[in-house]
C-alpha cells in the first residue's frame, strides 16, 4: 500500500492547522505513523487519497450507524439544501426531530437541539446547576464529555482531592467544582457525597464508558448512581452521545432500565451532520431560556440540513429495530474471532455493536485496568490492520463501531485478516 498523497497532505496541513488536524486523535500520534487522508466513503467502505480502500470500523466515531452516504439520507439532505442552508428561525423540522427523539427516549420530555456533544454536556451541566442551585459535579475518571473547561478533568488522585485540569489553558478555578470518582466503584462516589453531599448538583456518566475503550457498567452500578443522586437531591445525567441510538433507539437508559434526570445526545442523532441535544424532565428543562433563567443559545442550532439528516437517520432506525440485532451479531463475530486468535493476550469488551480489544490479560472494568493495556501492541495491530484494508480507531482508548452497511463478506474478510495477525 502506498500512502504518498496522504503524507504530502499531512505535511502541508501541519503548516496551517495545529498538528495537521482539526481533532487531535486524527493525527495518529498513538500509532506512530502519518494519518491517511480520506477522499470519499460509501456503505461500509472508506477510501483514502492514494486510492486505498478500507472496511471502516470508525464510522466517523459512531454517527454512521447506517454506513456512509446512505441513499435515503443523502437524498433528503440534497433536497433540503435547495431550500437554503440556515435561517436562524424556528422550523417544523426541529419539532419533528425533537418529537422523534422524545418518542424513543421518553425521559427527554423537553429537549434543546445544539450542534455538538460538547455543547450538549456543557449545557446540561449548566441546567443542573441552575436547577439545584449547587455548583459541584461528579464525573468519572476515563469518561469523556467533550472539551468544555470544567469537564476536562479525569485524573483526580485520591477521590477527595481537588481536581487538576487535563489541559493547559484551563484555570484551576474552573475545575475546582469538578469531583472525580472511579467508574464501577460505588464507594468512590459515596465518599464524595459524604464529604460534599449538599453541594453536588449532578453526577454525569457515560452509561457505557466508550472513551477509555469500551468499559461496561457493572451490574447495579447505574442503579446505584440513580439511588444516591436521589438520596442527596442531585441530578443524574447520562451522557448518551455514543450510546444514544447505538444500543437501541432507547439508548442505554432503556437497555439498563435506569432513567436519568437529564440526557445528552450527539453523534448518531445528526446522521453525520453536526447535531447534539440535551433534555430531561420538564420541570428541569423549564430552567432554560427563554422560559427560565439558564442561558444557552446557538446561531446554527436546529440547522435545517443537520436536522434533516437526523430525522431520516432516526426514522430508519425506529422503523427497522432489527438493525440492532444484526449489527450486534456482526460485532460478536468479529469479537469472537479476535478472542479466538489472540486468546489471553487480549480482553475484548463488547455491548451490541460497540466494542474494544484491549491488549491486556486482565479484565477491563475501570480506568486503571483500561490504561494497563499495552498501547504499543495496539499500535502494531492497528498498523497491520490498516495495511490489510481494515480501518480501526488510531488509539487503544477508542471504540470500534459496526454499522448496518457491513456485509457478511466484510465481516468474513475482517476475520480473515485478524486470523493472519502474528504478534
Ligand atoms: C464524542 C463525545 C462527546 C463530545 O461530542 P462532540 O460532538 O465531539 O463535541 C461527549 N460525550 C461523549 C460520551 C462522546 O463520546
Amino acid at each position: 500500500m502506498q500512502f504518498t498523497e496522504s503524507e504530502k497532505l499531512f505535511e502541508a496541513s501541519k503548516q496551517c492547522i495545529p498538528g495537521g488536524v482539526n481533532s487531535p486523535v486524527r493525527a495518529y500520534q498513538a500509532v506512530h505513523r502519518p494519518p491517511v487522508f480520506i477522499d470519499h466513503a460509501g456503505g461500509s467502505h472508506i477510501y483514502d487519497v492514494d486510492g486505498n480502500a478500507y472496511i471502516d470500523y470508525v464510522c466517523s466515531w459512531g454517527p454512521c450507524i447506517l454506513g456512509h452516504a446512505y441513499p435515503r439520507v443523502i437524498k433528503a439532505v440534497q433536497a433540503a439544501c435547495e431550500n437554503g442552508l440556515t435561517y436562524g428561525a424556528p422550523t417544523a423540522k426541529e419539532l419533528k426531530l425533537a418529537e422523534l427523539i422524545r418518542s424513543c427516549i421518553p425521559s427527554m420530555e423537553v429537549l434543546r437541539l445544539v450542534s455538538s456533544g460538547t455543547e450538549a454536556t456543557m449545557s446540561a451541566i449548566r441546567v443542573a446547576r441552575g436547577f439545584t442551585g449547587r455548583d459541584m459535579i461528579i464525573k468519572f475518571c476515563g469518561c469523556y464529555h467533550g472539551h468544555s473547561d470544567g469537564l476536562l478533568v479525569k485524573a483526580g488522585s485520591g477521590a477527595l482531592t481537588q481536581s487538576v485540569p487535563d489541559s493547559r489553558g484551563v484555570p484551576a478555578d474552573y475545575t475546582r467544582n469538578t469531583l472525580v470518582a472511579e467508574y464501577n466503584q460505588p464507594d468512590s462516589v459515596e465518599r464524595l457525597f459524604e464529604a460534599h453531599g449538599k453541594e453536588i448538583a449532578a453526577v454525569i456518566v457515560e452509561p457505557v464508558a466508550a472513551n477509555m475503550g469500551v468499559v461496561l457498567p457493572d451490574e447495579g452500578f447505574l442503579a446505584f448512581l440513580r439511588k444516591i443522586t436521589e438520596d442527596y437531591g442531585a441530578l443524574l445525567i447520562f451522557d448518551e452521545v455514543i450510546t444514544g441510538f447505538r444500543l437501541g433507539v432507547g439508548g442505554a437508559q432503556e437497555y439498563f432500565g435506569v432513567t436519568p434526570d437529564l440526557t445528552t445526545l450527539g453523534k448518531i442523532i445528526g446522521g453525520g451532520m453536526p447535531v447534539g441535544a440535551y433534555g430531561g424532565r420538564k420541570e428541569i428543562m423549564d430552567m432554560v431560556a427563554p422560559v427560565g433563567p439558564v442561558y444557552q443559545a446557538g446561531t446554527l442550532s436546529g440547522n435545517p440540513i443537520a436536522t434533516t439528516a437526523g430525522i431520516e437517520t432516526l426514522t430508519i432506525l425506529k422503523e427497522s429495530p432489527e438493525i440492532y440485532t444484526q449489527i450486534a451479531e456482526k460485532a460478536k463475530t468479529v469479537a469472537d474471532c479476535i478472542k479466538e486468535t489472540m486468546g489471553d493476550a487480549v480482553c475484548v469488551n463488547r455491548i451490541g455493536s460497540l466494542m474494544s480489544v484491549f491488549f491486556t490479560a486482565d479484565a477491563v472494568s475501570d480506568y486503571a485496568s483500561a490504561t494497563s493495556s499495552d498501547v504499543e501492541q495496539y499500535a502494531a495491530y492497528f498498523g497491520y490492520m490498516l495495511e490489510h484494508g481494515i480501518y480501526l480507531a488510531p488509539s487503544q482508548f477508542e471504540a470500534m463501531f459496526v454499522s448496518a452497511a457491513h456485509t457478511a463478506e466484510d465481516i468474513a474478510r475482517t476475520c480473515e485478516v485478524i486470523r493472519g495477525y502474528r504478534r
